[in-house]
């Protein structure tokens, strides 16, 4: 007898499904778990608009916590735009659960988007005050990374400094290119009446080149008024950044992963073009959440800054970070760097690899643009002329010098320290951040902003980043488990104090 294909359900057939929706959405399912937390928060508290219950005349509102669960839900699910959520509530059968077949429209499910950015974030928060009460956040060991996420701006969207100083002045010729024009056909009209016809046309032209002309400066006084050197104009906050290959219109989203569990415990978005000034601010954020004396972090060569690292020392912050090598090029042409000379702290001198000392002249000078202090040390001009190594050691000016930073000590601690156990933070370090934005890109689905301006996309990266937690802490706990504590913590919120 031949073998069938497995056969489905006659599309007319009266099937026996259940008939409770309740039945179609097991126990373990992740929307009971969005259920029973967002159940235990004080909405009003929290700042979510019209969250107070006291409704106006009109028809009555959607309640703000049915469309906080619908939009968790849906980043969980893959489904970030207003639209498509509007659409899922009318056939998917867990948000008919979730928001108890209510369905909202993707105007009112975009508008509490669109107004709740702050609430959303101190949703996020009151969900990492929940990971430390259940213990799951460790506080010993933090890996901090960066990752570039698209705008709702397109690359088009950015203009710089220079590229509106470019179109001023050429408005400017243009404008007075069309005077001319209307002066001469002033002059023709004397003569030559029928070229009047084109004066109306020579002057709209002015009157929209003109406009173009207010916008942009306003634009460039934005700009200069800000510090800044690029704006976007569909996303003002927006950022043309670029880092490695990647080259994007966007934010550049800051998160700090426990080691216990793997849990964001702090975020940050900024438009920073790259991640030098990070180190401290993220570390130190981090540690205030964790609530701790002492930490380790780990992150990549981008956050190498030395003024930081002095900052994260006296915060007892310990950080693994690879050192760039600024010296690589004259290693690779078999010149002496830096490296080689040993410092001696007892008698505040340099040791050259010819055994000689280099002792400091001058006084500490801040260098531009880093404000850093750094002190000089040479021997006297004339003295290394007998020396085999002269060839591979002295400048053309023929008089070696090592600079040495305010913060050399912290970089030599730094350099023991990675000496001693840099490779395996370094793997620890990629274990940690990249599971988050792995999670976040790949199983989310996610990679782009939908709202505008820092106060809108704060408020949806919180989103991911609840819908991250959650999922986390599901996976560890287990739903019921996480559900019973939230029936718990409910209570708890409910007695009255
Ligand atoms: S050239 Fe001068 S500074 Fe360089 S190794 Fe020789 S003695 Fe030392």
């Amino acid at each position: 007898m031949d073998r069938r294909y497995k056969q489905g359900t006659a599309r007319g057939y009266e099937a026996q499904l259940p008939r409770r929706i309740e039945d179609f959405v097991g126990a373990d399912n992740p929307v009971r778990a969005i259920d029973a937390y967002i159940d235990t928060l004080d909405l009003e508290a929290l700042g979510f608009v019209n969250a107070g219950g006291r409704l106006r005349c009109g028809q009555p509102a959607f309640a703000p916590a049915a469309l906080l669960k619908l939009y968790v839900a849906g980043y969980l699910d893959r489904v970030h735009s207003s639209r498509r959520l509007a659409h899922e509530c009318r056939r998917n059968l867990e948000f008919m659960w979730l928001l108890e077949g209510l369905t909202p429209g993707y105007r009112t499910i975009a508008t509490f988007r669109q107004f709740n950015g702050p609430a959303l974030r101190a949703v996020c928060k009151d969900f990492m005050l929940l990971c430390q009460e259940l213990d799951l956040l460790g506080g010993e060991e933090v890996g901090i990374d960066g990752a570039f996420f698209n705008a709702s701006a397109s690359d088009a969207s950015v203009i710089t400094k220079t590229t509106l100083e470019k179109r001023l002045k050429q408005i400017e010729c243009d404008i007075a290119a069309y005077h001319q024009d209307l002066e001469t056909q002033d002059a023709d009209e004397r003569g030559l009446p029928e070229d009047l016809s084109k004066a109306p046309e020579l002057a709209a032209k002015i009157v929209k080149l003109q406009a173009r002309q207010a916008r942009h400066a306003a634009l460039l006084k934005q700009l200069e008024d800000s510090g800044e050197t690029q704006i976007s104009r569909t996303d003002p906050d927006a950022r043309a950044l670029r880092k490695g290959g990647q080259q994007l219109v966007g934010y550049n989203v800051q998160s700090s992963v426990d080691s216990k569990h793997r849990l964001i415990a702090h975020y940050d978005v900024t438009n920073a073009g790259n991640d030098t000034q990070q180190l401290a601010p993220q570390a130190l954020a981090v540690q205030e959440v964790l609530g701790v004396e002492t930490m380790t972090v780990v992150v990549d060569a981008g956050y190498f800054n030395e003024a930081q690292l002095a900052t994260c020392a006296q915060a007892n912050i310990t950080v693994y970070v690879p050192i760039p090598d600024y010296e690589q090029r004259l290693t690779a042409a078999g010149r002496l760097s830096g490296a080689n000379f040993t410092y001696l702290p007892e008698t505040n001198v340099y040791v050259c690899p010819g055994g000689q000392e280099l002792h400091q002249y001058g006084e500490p000078h801040r260098r531009a643009g880093t404000g850093t202090l750094y002190t000089r040390y040479s021997r006297p001009p004339g003295a290394c002329q007998d020396c085999p190594l002269k060839a591979a050691c002295l400048p053309a000016s023929g008089r070696r010098q090592i600079e040495r930073s305010e913060y050399a000590p912290v970089v030599e601690d730094l350099r023991q320290r990675m000496a001693d156990q840099g490779p395996a933070r370094m793997r620890q370090r990629a274990g940690l951040v990249e599971h988050p934005y792995g999670t976040l890109k790949r199983w989310f689905g996610w990679d782009h902003f939908l709202v505008r301006g820092f106060e809108k996309v704060w408020g949806e990266m919180s989103l991911m980043v609840l819908g991250y937690n959650l999922t986390r802490v599901i996976h560890i706990l287990g739903a019921q488990a996480f559900r019973d504590y939230c029936a718990q913590r409910l209570t708890g919120r409910l007695l009255p104090t």
